[in-house]
Order: structure tokens, then C-alpha cells, then sequence
């Protein structure tokens, strides 16, 4: 019998984005060197940034998931860092009709995109959270001035902070409506990104970072504000942000599984056989790659209500709000796996998996930030159960 090919699903002919094994292999050297600059100048280099502008919707969300998966399998954090710029390929793409219902919105969009395609650019995005002592505080506020708008603040969370050319991000108003902004990163002397890491001894490759906002001038047609489909929009990119999340995390759990896999056959027991041939390992790995399996089955349905949003030119803010949880809790349930598959096989391997940068402590380490994401495994449980609370 031929044997299984766990990440098949995933993985198809059809899925498999070209340049992987470049991209694939200038992660792998990233990791090893703890510097990414070949592999973003790969990752520039090929189709992966820009699908938005290579597929339609279904082969676009198709290949995004196996290209984070293939990703996440050798670093989980930079594959973070670059599905911020995936996530919002995906949400451009599948909110297009909802983003042309407004004139200006959509020439903001437009010219954002000519840009990233003509000369191959990454974006990175913020929600400008304060993340200090008041949960969901802003960070940032946006005023109107004769030329234009001032954005003062900052925002605690940047991924890809230092290697984004672009940022689009969300602030506030003077009366707290959502405002979104698009901006340049590199070269711009008011947008001052920390020199230090958010979380380095953790995520280190996800590249998250502080940004300030020091008077940041914005000109009027960069700011999308005062349109009602900018609220969903923000759920369509969140949804998007789920799906990619749960993918690149997922890629994570399969190197650790297929790691423990072959520890369990070159490793042997005192009596000189395979780990491997202990039917405590076989079935301990064997309910771990159904878990697997069953992660990969739910990422399909995620994908599926996704591409839902996409077949809608426009949609209601409470069908937009109800997909969002439903593939919320796809991610919640596919963090809980991974979580799963990252501490037994920890186990299964022992303290070898502390030694020597073994991938299985290091992913095990990343995969973590699978539920502290977003959204936060709390919340989606606390939104969940309300929902499934309330009286019909
Ligand atoms: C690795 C990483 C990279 C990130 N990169 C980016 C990025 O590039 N851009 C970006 O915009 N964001 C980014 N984020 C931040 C992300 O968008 C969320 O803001 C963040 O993950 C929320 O985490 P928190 O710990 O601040 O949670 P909080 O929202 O502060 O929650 C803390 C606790 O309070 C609970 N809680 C929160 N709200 C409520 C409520 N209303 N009622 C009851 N309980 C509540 C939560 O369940 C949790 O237990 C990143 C996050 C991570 C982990």
C-alpha cells in the first residue's frame, strides 16, 4: 500500500503555486540564518504576492492556502508576516463589487493595486490597536485639515513592519468612526517604525513591530472614510485573515507531524527496532494525522465561505458578520489541532526536540500564536456562545 500522503488535499497539481521550491527553500535559509532578505527577494520575484492579479477567486484562495501552508511549514512567522499582504490580495479580490459601490473608494483601491503590481510591492496592515491597558483602545486619530488629513498616534501590532513598501490601515475619526488610510512605509519620515521586535523571542520572522504616526499628511484621495462598506470590508479582510492564519499554522503542525515521523523510523528502541514499530507511537501518530486530516477538511469549508463572499457583489453587514464567525471558528477549532499536534508530538520525540534547533520545539513554539491572533480563541468562544445563547 502506498503510503499516506497526509498534505495531498492541500497540495494539489492544481494548487501549487509556481516558484514554490524557491520560495520554499529561501524560508528554510531564513530560518537557518535568522535573516530574510533572500527570501523576500524571492518571494518579490515570484507569483505568490500577486495572484489577486493571476487567478479567479477560486484558484486565487486555492493556491494563497497551500502557498501559506508551504510557507508556515518551514517558518510559521514569516509566513505571518507575508499573509498580511496575502490576506489583503484575498479581501481586495473578493470584496470587489462591494468596493465599487463608492466612487472614490474604489480609485483609492485602484490606484493602491496599479502600484503593487506594476512594481512588485508587499502591504502590510494595522488596525492601529493601542494594546496597553484598555482592550480595543485605538491607538490613532485622524483629523481633517484644509489640504487634506493628519493622522497622530500609533498602533502596537505591525507585522512585516520592516518590509512592506505600503500600509493600509484603519484609525479613527474625532467622533470614532472607522477611517481607512493607505500609505506609503518606506521613505516616509512621519511613519517611524520601532527598532525593536514586538515579539522576539517568539515570532521573530513575523517582523512585528510598534509604528508611530508623528503628524502623518495624507492626502485626501488616500483616505477611504464615510463609506458604509468600509465596516464590512474590514470584515471581509478579517475572514480573509482567519483563513490565512489557520493555513499557515496548519503547514506548521504538518512539519512537526512529518519531523516526529521520521524521528520515529531512524530512532530505535533498546531491543535495536524502529521507535517507530512501538504501537504506542504508531497510534499515538496515527490520531494526530486523523486530526490533521480532519483540520484539513474544515480549511476546505473556511475557503468555501470565503469564496461566498466573492460570488456577492454586495453584502449585508450581518451576513458578512455571520460568514466572519462561522470561519472564525474554523480557525479556532484548526488552532486547537495544531495546538494538539504540536504538544504530543513534543512528547512522542522527548528532550531531543530541545536540542539542536530541532523544528519540532521551534515550530511547537511559533504555532502557539495560532489562538493569540486574530481573532483571539476567547473572543470567537465568547461570540459563539452568545450567538448559540440567544433566544430565537
Ligand atoms: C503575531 C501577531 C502579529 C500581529 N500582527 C498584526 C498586524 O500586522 N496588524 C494588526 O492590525 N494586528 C496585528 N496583530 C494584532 C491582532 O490584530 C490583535 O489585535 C491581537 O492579536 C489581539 O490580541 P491581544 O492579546 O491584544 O488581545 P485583546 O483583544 O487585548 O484580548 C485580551 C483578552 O481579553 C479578552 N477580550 C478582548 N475583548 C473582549 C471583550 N470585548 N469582552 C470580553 N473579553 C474580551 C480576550 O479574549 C483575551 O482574553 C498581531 C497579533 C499577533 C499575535
Amino acid at each position: 500500500m502506498a503510503r499516506l500522503r497526509l498534505n495531498a488535499d492541500i497540495m494539489s497539481e492544481a494548487t501549487m503555486p509556481a516558484d514554490l521550491d524557491e520560495v520554499t527553500e529561501a524560508a528554510e535559509l531564513a530560518v537557518a540564518t535568522g535573516d530574510a532578505t533572500t527570501f523576500f527577494a524571492v518571494f518579490r520575484a515570484s507569483d505568490m504576492p500577486f495572484l489577486l492579479n493571476l487567478h479567479p477567486p477560486n484558484a486565487h484562495v486555492a493556491v494563497t492556502i497551500a502557498s501559506l501552508h508551504a510557507i508556515g511549514e518551514r517558518s510559521p512567522g514569516l509566513a505571518f508576516g507575508v499573509s498580511q499582504h496575502m490576506a489583503a490580495m484575498l479581501a481586495f479580490g473578493l470584496a470587489d463589487g462591494m468596493l465599487r459601490a463608492d466612487a472614490s473608494t474604489a480609485r483609492v483601491v485602484d490606484t493602491l493595486l496599479e502600484e503593487v503590481f506594476a512594481k512588485r510591492l508587499l502591504v502590510a496592515n494595522t488596525t492601529s490597536h493601542a494594546g496597553g491597558d484598555k482592550i480595543g483602545a485605538p491607538g490613532s486619530t485622524i483629523t481633517d485639515t484644509e489640504s487634506g488629513f493628519v493622522v497622530s498616534g500609533y498602533s502596537t501590532f505591525l507585522s512585516l513592519a520592516t518590509e512592506a513598501d505600503k500600509l493600509i490601515f484603519l484609525t479613527r475619526g474625532r467622533d470614532g468612526s472607522p477611517v481607512g488610510v493607505v500609505t506609503d512605509l518606506v521613505g516616509n519620515p512621519a511613519l517611524k517604525v520601532s527598532d525593536e521586535l514586538l515579539f522576539g523571542d517568539h515570532l521573530v520572522l513575523a517582523d512585528t513591530r510598534k509604528v508611530n504616526f508623528a503628524n502623518l499628511e495624507v492626502s485626501r484621495n488616500s483616505v477611504i472614510g464615510a463609506d458604509s462598506q468600509l465596516d464590512i470590508f474590514y470584515l471581509v479582510q478579517l475572514a480573509c485573515q482567519n483563513l490565512c492564519v489557520a493555513s499557515l499554522y496548519l503547514g506548521g503542525a504538518h512539519r512537526i507531524l512529518e519531523e516526529t515521523r521520521q524521528f520515529g523510523l531512524r530512532t530505535t528502541l533498546p531491543t535495536g527496532a524502529a521507535l517507530a514499530t512501538a504501537d504506542s507511537f504508531s497510534a499515538a501518530l496515527g490520531r494526530l494525522a486523523i486530526e490533521y486530516l480532519g483540520a484539513q477538511h474544515l480549511l476546505r469549508a473556511a475557503a468555501a465561505i470565503v469564496l461566498e463572499i466573492g460570488a456577492a457583489a454586495l453584502i449585508e453587514p450581518s451576513a458578512a458578520r455571520n460568514r466572519l464567525l462561522r470561519i472564525s471558528a474554523v480557525k479556532h477549532q484548526v488552532a486547537r489541532v495544531i495546538e494538539d499536534i504540536a504538544t504530543e508530538c513534543r512528547k512522542l520525540v522527548g528532550t531531543r526536540a530541545f536540542m539542536n534547533g530541532h523544528p519540532v520545539a521551534r515550530i511547537g513554539a511559533e504555532v502557539v500564536f495560532a489562538a493569540l491572533g486574530p481573532a483571539t480563541e476567547k473572543l470567537i468562544e465568547r461570540n459563539v456562545g452568545a450567538l448559540y445563547l440567544k433566544e430565537i
